[in-house]
């Protein structure tokens, strides 16, 4: 057993981190003020989008794209159960219908041959994710939006700094939704990002974030006054503070140096792995480079003489801090209250039933990598029919 427990991920906050956020505590505006648009400009910069507008979280930023999307009651958006509740929720937070489409059985991205048989003349859009860091068929998923006219909005809360076909994640989709829970690449304690090319669709997203509230005058209906503003569509709060987007800011100077370090920890585990008949590494396509926010380790059960279930309890009992992402998301009661039924996505299903994400973030040093490694040499040794 280690003597530390290692999380599955966690945040790496450093002096300037704190230093820049107290700047921000000593200054005039800790809200709207213009460490925000310092942050959006370095992150537009960073993914090569002309336009980013932040957000209080991942899961507002998705909203918000949803609807500046347009998607309302009854429109039909084709996504993954392969990933956390947040992305399909965000349809239905617009009254929109989630259709799940199944997943490639390699990659564990959207299965796009899949996505084409689900499309109906109520689809309006495809939510790709980003599964662990690696990248989906962006091209092929282009291609179909394309073809049926559907916007791609693209959640790659997991996938910052992760590049496809050679282009950078935030700069190919319509909408590139970000996360910056302190278990993603970098932090703002809760936070999001949208990314767009569109500048009509910026323009609806800091509508949206801001309770629908015109503020350019040339835009309103009359002027009463120096006092005067309009709103025009139902928005919301999901306004980011300052405080935040200066640790953003911050953390996003280290991005680079935290994707070297989890590129460099999942080549370890992938080295230790490969030739291990019983587990299966994740699989990487040729058109991306994954910034691997997960390391999903699948286990074949049929080599196993032990359950996905033993192998994690062992590993806890090592103080290995070992999760399951994720649960197909229409499993949830909530999603089965809606009509949604187990079998939908078999392949999905099927990984569910097999993986353990193992811990990978960047203030691990290697010694953790190892610790990691000799547990489940040991223990999967143990377990091998
Ligand atoms: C983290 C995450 C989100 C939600 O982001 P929050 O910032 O936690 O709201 C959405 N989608 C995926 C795939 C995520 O991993």
């Amino acid at each position: 057993m280690i003597d530390k427990y290692l999380p599955y991920s966690t945040q790496w906050i450093e002096e300037d981190d704190i230093d820049a956020v107290v700047d921000v505590l000593r200054g005039t505006y800790l809200t709207t003020g213009p460490t925000i648009d310092a942050f959006e400009r370095a992150f537009a910069e960073y993914v090569g989008a002309p336009y980013a507008v932040a957000f209080s979280s991942g899961t507002a930023a998705l909203h918000a794209a949803v609807l500046a999307a347009g998607i309302g009651p009854g429109d039909e958006v084709i996504t993954t159960p392969m990933t956390f509740a947040a992305t399909s929720n965000a349809v239905l937070y617009a009254g929109g219908v989630p259709v799940f489409a199944d997943i490639r059985p390699d990659t564990y991205n959207i299965d796009v041959a899949d996505v084409e048989r689900k499309i109906t003349s109520r689809t309006k859009a495809l939510l790709p994710v980003d599964y662990t860091g690696q990248p989906a068929d962006l091209g092929p998923l282009r291609e179909l939006a394309d073809q049926y006219r559907l916007l791609l909005i693209e959640d790659a809360a997991h996938a910052l700094g992760a590049t496809y076909r050679g282009r950078r994640v935030g700069s190919i989709a319509d909408m590139t939704i970000f996360s910056f829970h302190p278990v993603k690449h970098i932090t703002t304690g809760e936070g999001g990002m949208v990314t767009t090319h569109r500048e009509d669709l910026a323009e609806r997203l800091r509508l949206i974030r801001s309770h629908g509230i015109v503020r350019d005058p040339t835009k309103w209906s009359k002027n009463e006054g120096p006092w005067y503003y309009e709103m025009h569509d139902l928005g919301y709060n999901y306004r980011m503070t300052d405080i935040q987007a200066a640790l953003g800011l911050s953390q996003l100077k280290k991005v680079d140096r935290f994707i070297v370090l989890r590129k460099k920890y999942a080549a370890m585990y992938n080295a230790a792995f490969a030739d291990n008949d019983a587990l299966i590494v994740p699989y990487q396509s040729p058109d991306g480079s994954s910034s691997w926010h997960l390391y999903v380790l699948r286990l074949r059960l049929e080599a196993l003489s032990i359950t996905r279930r033993e192998i994690f309890d062992a590993l806890i009992r090592e103080n290995i801090g070992v999760n399951v992402h994720y649960i197909p998301v229409y499993w949830h009661p909530y999603y089965a209250g809606l009509g949604y039924r187990r079998g939908l996505c078999p392949e999905a299903e099927r990984h569910y039933e097999a993986i353990i994400t193992l811990p990978l973030y960047p203030k691990m040093i290697e010694r953790d990598v190892i610790d990691v490694i000799d547990a489940i040499d040991r223990i999967v040794k143990r377990g091998k029919r």
